[in-house]
């Protein structure tokens, strides 16, 4: 089946990136990813999005919590590196921001904003969706065209556009066209049949993924897997469009009758 019309998906959806891997290549060659997220209460939400970007083949990954009480280090996946916020310079790096950011992301957000490539999910978003200031340096952003990719579900949509859900549900895909041409990013308006907008016009609809994704975690997953192919140097829209479809892959092919949790997907 083709997602796209003309290009099979085999074309457009590859394993992890990338693969296979040259032989003489090192962790520097697949690109440094970063998550800023976790706010108190939700560090969960940085370290899922951290686990998905290191198991979709990332050669580092760094997480910076917003709750300054975090762990500082994940025992459990020792892999990560922890670093104080200010310490990480996202200039050379895929910045995966605001899963779990709570308010405290729209202060990291001017600095998130010159990444090198960026996934904004979340709390990211709503950040944005509250102020002009940042709304122009994103619009400058994609005016750049540096590799830009946001991840809102159906509310943080309706909040960038000054609209309501039920309005961005009555026509996803123009809700997704209009959020990707007004900031110059890729879009990936979430939930069942996900769809995916470019600034240039092109868009696909999704169609991987079940209703077992529909738990706390699975979007932050998502957005690790998005900033993973980033640092690698994936275009954006490639990026994304395989990302969303891996993502509904895996929990289409998860074993019935073994409830599907977001910490599985991200190594699944
Ligand atoms: P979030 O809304 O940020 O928690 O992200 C949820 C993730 O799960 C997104 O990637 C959604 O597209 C996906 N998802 C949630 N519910 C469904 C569903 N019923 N069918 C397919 N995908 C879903
Ligand atoms: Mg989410």
């Amino acid at each position: 089946e083709d997602i796209e019309g003309e290009r099979p998906v085999a074309q457009l959806v590859g394993p992890p990136v990338p693969w296979p891997r040259p032989h003489a290549s090192h962790k520097g060659s697949y690109g440094d990813v970063a998550v800023v997220g976790g706010a108190p209460g939700m560090a969960g939400a940085a370290v899922l999005a951290a686990r998905a970007a290191l198991h979709h083949g990332a050669g580092r990954v760094f997480v910076g919590f917003l709750d300054p009480s975090a762990p500082a280090f994940d025992a459990s996946q020792p892999d990560l590196m922890v670093r104080p916020l200010d310490t990480l310079d996202f200039r050379d790096m895929a910045l995966a921001c605001g899963c779990g950011g709570g308010d405290a992301v729209a202060a990291v957000l001017p600095r998130a904003l010159r990444a090198r490539a960026l996934v904004l999910d979340a709390d990211a978003l709503n950040a944005i969706a509250a102020d002009a200031q940042l709304q122009a340096q994103l619009e400058a952003r994609g005016r750049r065209g540096s590799p830009t990719v946001l991840t809102p579900h159906p509310l943080e949509a309706a909040r960038l556009l000054g609209s309501t859900t039920a309005c961005v549900q009555g026509d996803r895909l123009v809700a997704a066209r209009d959020l990707a041409q007004r900031f110059g990013s890729v879009v990936v308006l979430k939930g069942s049949g996900s769809v995916i907008a470019a600034p240039d016009g092109r868009t696909w609809i999704n169609p991987t993924g079940n209703a077992r994704l529909a738990i706390a975690g699975t979007g932050d997953v998502l957005a690790g897997m998005i900033a993973a192919r980033l640092a690698a140097g994936e275009e954006a829209a490639t990026a994304a469009t395989a990302a969303v479809y891996l993502h509904g892959l895996a929990a289409d092919r998860w074993p019935a009758g073994r409830p599907l949790t977001a910490s599985a997907l991200a190594s699944a």
